[in-house]
């Protein structure tokens, strides 16, 4: 009889099959250089019709609140929200069911960013090449003195600011920028959105760590990125993030304050995007944004080079700081691909009216 396969051989694939017993899968997240432990996964499944199958990840909080992100094509996902823990799922294939993917939430693939700059006719241009050789894709358009700079997935498993990154170009793009040029780069840890690794905590350091003014980058994609940072004059810096998986401020949309001098500017940002949030879109509220030194534990520390920090000390940066998007939400405020794009909009009506208030 043949038996069904699962299979980490796609990309953003993750996963160690530990052992198989009956239609019982046991795995893990595969940490790879990540030091300590994560919780990103996703696997695809073959072979399967008609059988039930149980996917035990051994009592590790691998799981979100919806249970597992699933989807046919690795472009439409939808979360389970049924027969699952934190630590285990079990999932009823139909015959029809040839081939399905789970993960820990929402995958942002490179082929999704492909297709919607192709509908966008956005041309995608190379970065540089990845420490493996792939060609890393960026866009930049608009003319002018200022820029603003758009990346996400320094974190590589970190696949939610990718829909509102996509939200918030998608806008830009659009609408006449006066003298202004923005860069994207949508996938930072180029080679590890591609592996499916976790990205986050990675030895000896990650990508989002690899800021430290007068130590050269150790990655060619943020060595890029600083170069771009410093031979132009960056008003505004967002960086597009994931939080850590479930619980307090994990379960929100929070801007992460960086500057205890340009805090004023981080309010009035956050109340912009408030006033531009329409009812069908990921919720975010100005009170729950992480201030300077702040968050569970304290853990925002001014000075941990960061992305943001880095473009934060130039004096014509007028805004610089991380998006952290939740993986999942509340009930009241769920994480779906639409409503992360929605609130990319939105975020980019917040730049744009923030722009316009400055001038
Ligand atoms: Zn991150």
């Amino acid at each position: 009889m043949k038996d069904f396969c699962v299979s980490t051989d796609f990309p953003g694939g993750n996963a160690v099959v530990l052992k198989t017993e009956g239609n019982t899968v046991y795995l893990d997240s595969d940490l790879r250089d990540t030091v300590g432990d994560w919780f990103y996964w996703a696997i695809c499944v073959t072979g399967a019709e008609g059988k039930t199958i149980t996917f035990d990840f051994g009592g590790k909080m691998r799981i979100g609140y919806y249970g597992p992100a699933v989807s046919y094509d690795l472009t439409h996902w939808k979360w389970l929200e049924k027969d699952s823990t934190f630590s285990k799922f079990t999932y009823t294939f139909s015959e029809k069911e040839t081939k399905v993917y789970f993960a820990h939430n929402m995958i942002y693939s490179e082929t999704m960013f492909r297709e919607f700059a192709a509908q966008k006719q956005m041309p995608i241009q190379s970065l540089c090449k990845s420490r493996k050789g792939r060609d890393v894709p960026c866009v930049c358009f608009g003319k002018g003195h200022k820029s603003i700079v758009l990346t996400a997935r320094h974190h590589a498993c970190e696949s939610t600011g990718n829909y509102v990154l996509e939200g918030v170009l998608d806008v830009l793009f659009d609408v006449p920028l006066n003298d202004i040029q923005v860069f994207c780069v949508p996938f930072v840890d180029y080679d590890g959105v591609t592996d499916g690794d976790q990205g986050k905590n990675r030895a000896p350091y990650d990508h989002n760590r690899d800021y430290t003014e007068n130590k050269q980058a150790i990655y060619p994609e943020t060595a890029k990125i600083r170069e771009y940072i410093d031979t132009h004059s960056v008003f505004m810096a967002f960086d597009f993030h994931s939080p850590w998986h479930v619980g307090a401020e994990n379960d929100l949309v929070c801007i992460i304050q960086k500057s205890i001098q340009k805090q004023n500017r981080y309010i009035k940002f956050g109340n912009l995007l408030d006033q531009n949030l329409t009812d069908d879109v990921l919720q975010h509220h100005q009170s729950d944004d992480i201030p300077p030194n702040g968050g569970t534990d304290n853990w925002n520390k001014v000075d941990t080079p960061t992305f943001a920090v880095y473009a934060l000390r130039k004096p014509e940066n007028e805004l610089a700081f991380t998006l952290e998007t939740c993986y999942f939400g509340h009930p009241d405020n769920p994480f779906t691909q639409e409503r992360a794009r929605g609130m990319g909009r939105c975020f980019a009506k917040a730049i744009l009216e923030y722009i316009h208030t400055k001038s």
